[in-house]
């Protein structure tokens, strides 16, 4: 691999820890939870409200989705931000949400806590620039395709910007296996945290397309290392616009979330 100047180990000997609110990032258990996209203010702010009780401290809702087929449910836009700020309100949650287009960055700044960068948008460069611009964290999920070293240079381009706060996020890569919809590569954790100082979560949702593999593989995220998880929980997931075949209740959500503590916990113990 290249050297990468800001995000490599010799260049900073201390884990970055990115602190959302009261979260620091790296060093807490992150647990991310909420729907695919925003749908309607109730959806979102029910959804938010539930996850909050049962362990999430930090909610996930995209207003602008990057979708295979131009004809299916694009996202809500501003009034999706607008619902983002009144589940926020009403549950405390700080709020992480998608950005596709580099003009959109500054005003999404005035509702998101997190900025999210899309697998499909890893590489866009302009956009990685201007996300490295903005006051506001970023997480970088990985692409599709993308090695660890693409992955790794892109954060360098939102750090080479001038914005420290990068979080990583694995979400699957593309391999001849169609049982799942990508391969959650787990590897890459251990393999992140030995070749940069940035925190990673991990997406078992997203990595796995299907309800039943998302506990297992939130579990064996957790125990190789991963700084959190990011998961799609809705209040209605038969209702749901997007992704609704791996989307979890949030008594589902629960277990998890308390099976993730005690398994940070045992790792804790065993270092
Ligand atoms: C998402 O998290 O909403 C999403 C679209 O995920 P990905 O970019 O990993 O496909
Ligand atoms: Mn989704």
């Amino acid at each position: 691999m290249n050297k990468l100047k800001l995000g490599g180990l010799d260049s900073n000997k201390t884990r970055t820890i990115v602190k959302v609110g009261d979260l620091e990032i790296g060093k807490d258990l992150v647990l991310i939870a909420g729907p695919c996209s925003v749908e309607s203010e109730e959806q979102i702010v029910d959804t938010a409200i539930k996850v909050k009780a049962v362990g999430a401290n930090m909610l996930r809702g995209g207003a602008f989705k990057p979708r295979t087929s131009p004809y299916d449910f694009q996202g809500l836009g501003l009034k999706g931000l607008k619902y983002l700020e009144k589940a926020k309100q009403a549950s405390g949650l700080p709020v992480v949400t998608e950005v596709i287009d580099p003009r959109d960055v500054s005003w999404v700044c005035e509702y998101a806590d997190v900025l999210q960068i899309g697998a499909r948008n890893m590489q866009n460069f302009s956009l990685l620039k201007e996300v490295g611009k903005a006051n506001k964290p970023v997480l970088l999920k990985r692409g599709m395709y993308s090695t660890l070293a693409e992955w790794l240079n892109c954060a360098e381009y939102i750090l080479a910007e001038g914005n420290p706060n990068v979080i990583l996020c694995e979400r699957g890569i593309r391999t001849f296996e169609t049982y799942t919809r990508n391969t959650l590569d787990l590897s890459i954790i251990p393999a992140v945290k030995e070749n940069t100082h940035l925190p990673i979560l991990v997406d078992p949702s997203h990595g796995t397309g299907r309800k039943s593999l998302i506990a297992p593989m939130a579990y064996a995220a957790i125990a190789a290392g991963a700084d959190g998880l990011i998961i799609e929980v809705h209040n209605n997931p038969c209702e749901a616009l997007c992704d609704k075949d791996q989307a979890l209740i949030p008594e589902e959500f629960e277990v998890i979330a308390k099976a993730a503590y005690k398994i940070r916990e045992c790792m804790r113990a065993l270092s």
